[in-house]
């Protein structure tokens, strides 16, 4: 439960947090765990880190050649990226990594909430972009590599109508079983981002052996408002939140 190695530049963007391991006592870095708990954070235990500078999103603000494909996979809903070279960088990131894939989570449907918490409170939906280091091919490939993935975390409000989800959430009923899956229409993945200058980080081993800190997690300060109708859309019984 280290901070990233190595020198990194000093940058002065905004405020950005980086939570102290020491103080991520409930975090499991030791072998053997089987569930990850939801994860509270407190922001008033989070310490600025000056070497997590602005992520590098140039690459995932075209549409252009751009192809996802929404899939029920029986857990959630995921939309792949088929097409190459969505990358990221920066961001205290130890290099560049490639978006395979986002999904949601939210709570069973009587109980709809995300997978983190800011001080206790919950959010209606959470969604998560995963990414792997771009030395390795896939997510499965870098998954035991120290830092092999890198997740970007949106936490979800419920506000007024996000028309830049429309394109995802209509196609929900095209995928109300498993395995069904569709291509969507082509659009940038920041257009889906609120703005992303202030994060919290923290870093997760994996829970079984042999336990490398594999994922870097990114949890945005700023969150995504939806609509109640929308996020209302997005929660059909067949679909059971487990990532
Ligand atoms: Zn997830």
């Amino acid at each position: 439960m280290n901070y990233l190695p190595g020198s990194v530049s000093l940058h002065t963007w905004g405020y950005h947090h980086g939570i102290h391991p020491k103080h991520w006592k409930y975090l499991n870095p030791t072998c053997g765990g089987k569930q990850q708990s939801p994860i509270d954070m407190k922001t008033s235990k989070v310490k600025t880190d000056t070497r997590l500078w602005k992520f590098d999103f140039s690459k995932l603000s075209t549409s252009k050649n751009v192809k996802f494909e929404i899939t029920n996979n029986g857990h959630t809903v995921q939309v792949r990226v088929i097409s190459h070279g969505l990358e990221v960088s920066g961001g205290g990131l130890p290099g560049t990594y490639n978006v395979e894939q986002f999904h949601f989570h939210w709570g069973s449907e009587d109980k709809r909430e995300s997978k983190h918490e800011i001080n206790g409170k919950h959010f209606s939906m959470e969604m998560h972009v995963v990414m792997h280091f771009d030395r390795f091919s896939s997510v499965n490939e870098s998954m035991n590599i120290t830092y092999g993935l890198a997740v970007l975390g949106f936490l979800f409000d419920v506000g007024r109508h996000n028309h830049k989800f429309d394109e995802i959430i209509t196609h929900l009923h095209d995928i109300e079983h498993k395995d069904d899956h569709v291509i969507l229409t082509s659009f940038s993945l920041t257009s889906l981002f609120p703005s992303t200058d202030c994060f919290y980080r923290y870093y997760w081993s994996l829970t079984t052996p042999p336990c490398f800190e594999s994922v870097i997690w990114t949890i945005f300060k700023e969150h995504i408002d939806i609509s109640e109708f929308q996020s209302s859309e997005t929660v059909p019984t067949s679909r059971k939140n487990t990532l």
